[in-house]
């Protein structure tokens, strides 16, 4: 086994990937396939493309229909792994959403979608994940996606319901990180800044020219340029790791 191997290596582990039909979900769960995990993917439209990548590059992938704001269907979706797979070694909670209202024209029905997936749909996710590992006795990694809009408020778009959302992922994480210490469990999020990806093509261009100047990097990012930083939560190179928000954002937090 290499150096690197043994630092980043996934073989053996197998990974659970919620949205990943598509933009960062895709890219990151064809990243752990290519470092040796087997990959699960959990959307509600399916994800056929992301699963043939996998196979094409020559790894283990499936995929499961689940919407990760209902329990039963996490559940279920859970259980059937267990029956295809055996274990859950770790968690890409990912999928999300996202509306771009201002507060006072926002709908309670909008802020209560964006809550419902991003948060809520995040700790169903991590909950049922959390209760077979400590019952497996799996010393699993749970990581959570949170966002910069976690910590900063983007301008100029308003989207009050998202960044409270996220916030609400990076605390979220802390507590069950100190919660699931004591059964050798890591929680972590993921911050990313702007990244190219069908969640952010529909943005308008004139959006997309006012957030330019604000990124110290000067671009945004791409979801191949969070591929390392899952691996690195992921493999037991982080095993010290735990309660962390792992910002990945060009610099944008730091102003
Ligand atoms: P996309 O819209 O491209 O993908 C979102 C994925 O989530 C899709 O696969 C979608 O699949 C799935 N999804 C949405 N709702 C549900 C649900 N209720 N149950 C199950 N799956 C669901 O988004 P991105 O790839 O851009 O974003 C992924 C994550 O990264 C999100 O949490 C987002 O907030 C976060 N993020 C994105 C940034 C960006 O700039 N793009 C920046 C920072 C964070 P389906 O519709 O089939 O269910």
């Amino acid at each position: 086994m290499s150096y690197l191997d043994e630092l980043f290596g996934l073989t053996g582990k197998v990974a659970l990937v919620t949205g990943g039909g598509r933009g960062i979900g895709q890219v990151v769960a064809q990243g752990l396939a290519r470092a040796g995990a087997e990959i699960v993917i959990i959307s509600r439209s399916g994800a056929d493309e992301t699963v043939k990548k996998i196979h094409a590059d020559g790894g283990k992938a499936y995929s499961l229909l689940a919407d990760v704001t209902k329990e039963k269907e996490v559940d279920a979706a859970l259980s059937e792994i267990l029956k295809k797979s055996g274990k859950i070694d770790i968690v890409f909670n990912n999928a999300g959403t996202c509306i771009h209202e201002d507060t006072l024209k926002a709908s309670i029905a909008d802020w209560r979608e964006v809550i419902d997936v991003n948060l809520t749909g995040e700790y169903i996710v991590a909950r049922a994940v959390g209760k077979i590992m400590i019952e497996k006795g799996i010393k699993g990694s749970i990581i959570n996606m949170a966002s910069m809009s976690g910590t900063i408020v983007n301008i100029p778009q308003w989207q009050a319901s998202y960044n409270a959302s996220k916030a609400g992922i990076i605390h979220l994480t802390r507590s069950l990180a100190i919660e699931w210490s004591e059964y050798g469990i890591r929680v972590n999020s993921l911050s990313p800044g702007y990244i190219s990806t069908p969640m952010s093509s529909d943005t308008p261009q004139e959006l997309k020219d006012a957030w330019m100047p604000l990124i110290p990097n000067h671009r945004m990012g791409t979801p191949e340029e969070l591929v390392g930083a899952v691996i690195y939560l992921a493999a037991s190179t982080s095993g010290y790791t735990n309660g962390c928000d792992l910002i990945v954002d060009g610099a944008y937090h730091c102003q």
